[in-house]
């Protein structure tokens, strides 16, 4: 900055609107899987702002896509397209089931964009009366109106005033609750393959085949929200692929852009057509220098080694915790898929997940929660051996203070 302020957490109270409680130090820099507060101490990150920067910070591909695009044009609207736009569109529909891109600039808004789309596509091909959306509790989908009440947490969605209508919840990897639940009224059913913010848990292979088999029966359409489980992270570049089943619409961000926002939504070329000139849209969406950034992750993560890498780095991280949990007993269970893994605090600790992530940040390391019983992590997807393994370090000792308390 070229006014020296001296900036502090306890300005954050002053200043900003009190929405979030950040923790008590400020990160200033990072490279790689590290990073540094203004006090200059090092940390490990283990959660990837949230499993977004997928290849760790300033990744030297990525700060010359930044600086090359950012030299050349950064913003035009849709009122044109772009080369960046053209050629990350190109690349998405080339690796997926997808025929068809639109571009957002979060998870929220690629899920605003699915849903729009879906009930659209219901009402143009069945009449207005199919309309319900089946979603499951816990579910994260975003913060705009719809998509929180889309979601599954009434911590979220409640005293807004009138909700969006026609949205039904049920439990996640129900059979039963899903098959009394669907019928000719459902227009999608809208789920995480494996649901990130509400606890780290994986899609059941049976019930998510039964969702398939159920929305195809009554013409409703599959909609999976990839936004944290895309990219790379399962080990697959998007988690449908280690399953046995394809969505109709999925909605992909956080890593798209390593760090950079941008999100997209992806479908079928029949589906996309309910989308006319003027049915729905973003000033940003598309954005070149957003697009020339997601060019450069797809290159890098779509690749064997990336993907590979991501599966021997599980094994490391679930050595890791089991052999923590050995001593310590603090976990009931890892779960999730790739570099997505929660710890499940077990009895003892109920409810203390943000201790944890507390002790762990006083021990150098950067972790994240997964409501209030699950500690979650979410690294670079190609974050180094040695990285992972101080990291764990740094978490043994973090443990270590709260058991012994
Ligand atoms: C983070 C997240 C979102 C919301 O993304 P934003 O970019 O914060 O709008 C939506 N769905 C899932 C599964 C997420 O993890």
């Amino acid at each position: 900055m070229s006014v020296k302020m001296n900036l502090t957490r306890a300005q954050f109270d002053e200043v900003m609107v009190p929405n979030y409680a950040p923790s008590p130090v400020i990160p200033v820099r990072g490279q790689g899987s590290r990073v540094w507060d203004q006090q200059d101490k090092e940390y490990v990150d283990f959660a990837g702002g949230i499993a977004v920067t997928c290849l760790g910070h300033c990744h030297p591909a990525l700060v010359g896509a930044l600086k090359e695009q950012g030299e050349k044009l950064w913003h035009l609207s849709n009122v044109m397209t772009n080369e960046p736009a053209l050629a990350l569109a190109t690349k998405l529909v080339n690796a997926t089931f997808a025929e068809k891109v639109y571009f957002a600039n979060s998870g929220a808004e690629a899920n605003e964009a699915a849903l729009k789309l879906a009930r659209r596509y219901a009402v143009d091909n069945y009449g207005p009366e199919k309309d319900e959306i089946i979603a499951f509790d816990k579910a994260f989908h975003g913060r705009t109106f719809f998509t929180v009440s889309v979601g599954g947490q009434a911590a979220y969605s409640d005293g807004f005033g009138p909700k969006p209508q026609a949205i039904t919840h049920i439990p996640y990897n129900d059979i039963d609750a899903l098959e009394a639940t669907v019928s000719e009224k459902t227009c999608a059913i809208m789920l995480e393959p494996l649901q990130g913010e509400g606890g780290i848990i994986n899609g059941d292979p049976a019930f998510l085949r039964k969702v398939r088999e159920l929305a195809d029966k009554y013409n409703a359409l599959v909609v999976f929200d990839e936004v944290q489980s895309g990219m790379g992270r399962t080990g697959d570049l998007y988690a449908y692929m280690g399953t046995d089943i394809v969505p109709d619409i999925l909605t992909t961000a956080k890593a798209l852009g390593g760090g950079f926002p941008i999100a997209a939504m992806l479908t079928t070329t029949e589906i996309a057509s309910h989308f006319k000139v003027g049915t729905h849209g973003s000033t940003y969406g598309g954005n070149p220098l957003a697009c020339a950034i997601g060019n450069a992750v797809m290159d890098i993560v779509n690749t064997p080694e990336v993907l590979d890498g991501v599966k021997r780095r599980e094994q490391l991280f679930r050595d890791g915790l089991n052999s923590i949990n050995d001593k310590y007993h603090v976990f009931s269970q890892v779960r999730g898929k790739g570099l997505l893994l929660g710890g499940v605090l077990n009895e003892k600790y109920q409810g203390r997940s943000r201790d944890f992530l507390l002790a762990a940040i006083d021990n150098g390391l950067m972790v994240l929660v997964a409501g209030a019983n699950v500690l979650r992590f979410a690294p670079s997807l190609i974050i180094p051996e040695e990285d992972i393994a101080e990291g764990m370090a740094r978490l043994e000792k973090a443990i270590a203070q709260i058991v012994e308390a």
